[in-house]
C-alpha cells in the first residue's frame, strides 16, 4: 500500500463523492458498501425520498464535474410555502432571486449518479460487504457478506463514510475512545407520499403536481409539522415530524393508520386529501430516529478518519446534513491527494478546520426545527423577517439573514452562526417598541447597522 491508497467504508452520498474526488486526483480507492448495488437492486424499496441540495453541496459536486448533471434531475425550490390551519398559504422566498434557491434531489438517483462517477474515475466498489471490525495495527478490515460469511482484507488507511451508525467509528472507539455523545431529539419522523397528479408522459410540467412544484411546503403546527419536497416526476415526499411520546400528539399514540388518519383530519386535512395511499404508507413505513452526534475526535493515529454522518450526524431541519458531508469530502480530498501526505497531520488539520463548523451547523439545525414548525407563523418573527429583508435589500453588503448565509454562501458555518447571533440581537433592538417593521426608521436603522457590524465578506 502506498500512502495514496485509500479504503472507504460506505458508498452512500458522502463516501461515493469522496471516492470520486480521490480517484480523480490519482489516488487508488477501494470502497466497501454494506448494501447491494442500488443500480441493480433498486433503491430504498423504490420509494421517492428526496433531499434539499444547496450551494455548499453544489460546489463540492462542481469539484467533481457533476453539478450540471445532478441539477438537471432536480426541482428548484424558491422558498417555503407555509400552509396555515385556516387553509391560507404564504410563500416565503428563501433568497432575493432564482440564484438563491434550494434544489430537491432524489436521494437514490443522486447516489446512483455518484456511484457511476466514482467507478468512471477508477474507484473500485464492492457491494454487499459490511465492515464488522478493524485491526488498525495490522492494517486489516473484517467484512461480512450477505450470508454473514466473514473475511479479512488488507486496508491501509481507512476513511469512514458509513453513516450515523458507523461500524468503523465503533471499531476506532474500541482502540481509543472518541468521546462519543448522542443527543436524541425526542422527536421522530415518518415518510409519506403525495403521488403525481398526472402520470401522462405528455402532460405539462405543472399538470404533474398537486401543489406548487417550486417550493418546499410546510404545515407548521407548533410542536410538530409536515413538510413536502417535490420530485421531478410530479410526486411529493411528505415527512411528518412529531414527538415520539409525551403530552399532545405523538408517535406512540398513533398506533395505526386509523388513529393517524383522525390526527391528520384534524391537523393536516388538506395534505391528507392528496394522499390516497396514506393508510398503507403510515402502517408500512417505520418511524425514523432523530439525534445529534458529537465526537471529541474523528481520527485514529493517521490510520482512520470519520466524515459525513459517521462523524457529525445532525437533525435535518436546516437541510444541511448531506451538504456538510459533501463539504467535508471537498475539503478532505485535496489534503489526502498530496504526493507526500502525512495522514496523521492531514487528519488533525481536517478535524481542526471542520469540527467548529459542523458543531455550528448542528446547533443551527436544532434551532431551525422551532423556526419551521412554529416561528414561520409567529407575528414577531414575521416582522423581524420583514425588517431583515428591508435592510438586506438596501444594504446587501451589511446584512444577509442567517438562513441565506448558511444556504447560499460557503462562509464557514461557525462564522454564519456568530454573525447570525449579532444580526438577530440588532434586529430585536431595532424592533423594540414597534409593532411593525414598517414603523422602524430605515435610514436610522441602516446607520446603526453600519456602526455595529462590519460589512459581510465579499
Ligand atoms: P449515509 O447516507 O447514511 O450513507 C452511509 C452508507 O454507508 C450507506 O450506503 C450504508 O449502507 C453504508 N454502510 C453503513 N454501515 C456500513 C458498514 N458496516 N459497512 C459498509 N457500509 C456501510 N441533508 C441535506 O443536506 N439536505 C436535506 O434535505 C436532508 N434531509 C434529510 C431528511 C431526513 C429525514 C434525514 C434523516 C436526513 C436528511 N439529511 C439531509 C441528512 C442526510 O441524509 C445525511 O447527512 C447524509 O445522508 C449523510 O451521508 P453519509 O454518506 O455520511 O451517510
Amino acid at each position: 500500500m502506498t500512502p495514496r491508497d485509500y479504503t472507504i467504508v460506505g458508498a452512500g452520498l458522502v463516501g461515493s463523492l469522496l471516492a470520486t474526488l480521490l480517484a480523480q486526483a490519482g489516488c487508488r480507492v477501494q470502497v466497501y458498501e454494506k448494501r447491494p448495488d442500488p443500480r441493480r437492486a433498486g433503491f430504498a424499496g423504490g420509494r421517492s425520498i428526496n433531499l434539499a441540495l444547496s450551494e455548499r453541496g453544489i460546489q463540492a459536486l462542481r469539484g467533481a464535474g457533476l453539478a450540471e448533471q445532478v441539477l438537471a434531475q432536480a426541482v428548484m425550490m424558491r422558498g417555503r410555502m407555509v400552509h396555515c390551519r385556516d387553509g391560507g398559504m404564504d410563500l416565503q422566498a428563501y433568497g432575493v432571486d432564482d440564484h438563491e434557491v434550494n434544489w430537491s434531489v432524489s436521494r437514490g438517483g443522486l447516489n446512483m449518479q455518484l456511484l457511476d462517477a466514482a467507478e468512471a474515475a477508477g474507484a473500485r466498489i464492492d457491494f454487499g460487504r459490511a465492515l464488522v471490525d478493524a485491526d488498525f495495527a495490522a492494517g486489516t478490515l473484517t467484512l461480512a457478506d450477505g450470508d454473514d460469511a466473514r473475511n479479512v482484507v488488507a486496508a491501509g488507511i481507512v476513511l469512514g463514510a458509513d453513516g450515523a451508525g458507523s461500524a468503523l467509528r465503533a471499531a476506532m472507539d474500541r482502540v481509543e475512545p472518541l468521546g462519543e455523545r448522542v443527543e436524541p431529539l425526542g422527536h421522530g419522523y415518518k415518510e409519506l407520499e403525495i403521488p403525481a397528479a398526472s402520470t401522462n408522459p405528455d402532460s405539462d410540467f405543472f399538470e404533474r403536481f398537486s401543489l406548487e412544484p417550486y417550493a418546499l411546503h410546510i404545515w407548521p403546527r407548533g410542536r410538530y409539522m409536515c413538510i413536502a419536497l417535490p420530485n421531478n416526476e410530479g410526486s411529493f415526499t411528505v415527512t411528518l415530524f412529531l414527538p415520539k411520546a409525551g403530552p399532545g400528539p405523538n408517535f406512540a399514540a398513533l398506533t395505526d393508520a386509523r388513529a393517524a388518519r383522525a390526527f391528520f383530519q384534524r391537523d393536516f386535512a388538506d395534505v391528507l386529501a392528496l394522499m390516497p395511499g396514506f393508510d398503507a404508507d403510515f402502517d408500512e413505513h417505520p418511524v425514523g430516529n432523530l439525534a445529534t452526534l458529537y465526537l471529541d475526535r474523528w481520527h485514529l493515529a493517521g490510520k482512520a478518519l470519520l466524515l459525513g454522518d459517521a462523524a457529525h450526524a445532525i437533525v435535518p431541519f436546516h437541510g444541511q446534513g448531506m451538504n456538510a458531508g459533501f463539504e467535508d469530502a471537498a475539503e478532505l480530498a485535496p489534503l489526502l491527494a498530496q504526493a507526500d501526505v502525512d495522514t496523521a497531520t492531514a487528519f488533525a488539520r481536517f478535524q481542526a478546520e471542520r469540527k467548529p463548523n459542523t458543531d455550528a451547523i448542528a446547533a443551527m439545525a436544532l434551532e431551525n426545527y422551532v423556526e419551521m414548525r412554529d416561528a414561520v407563523v409567529d407575528p414577531h418573527y414575521l416582522q423581524k423577517r420583514a425588517l431583515a429583508h428591508a435592510l438586506s435589500t438596501s444594504e446587501p453588503r451589511w446584512l444577509m439573514p442567517r438562513y441565506r448565509l448558511v444556504t447560499f454562501t460557503r462562509l464557514p458555518y461557525a462564522w454564519c452562526l456568530e454573525r447570525g447571533r449579532a444580526q438577530n440581537a440588532l434586529l430585536e433592538e431595532l424592533l423594540q417598541g414597534h409593532a411593525s417593521a414598517d414603523d422602524v426608521d430605515l435610514d436610522a436603522a441602516i446607520h446603526t447597522l453600519k456602526q455595529r457590524l462590519p460589512p459581510l465578506p465579499a
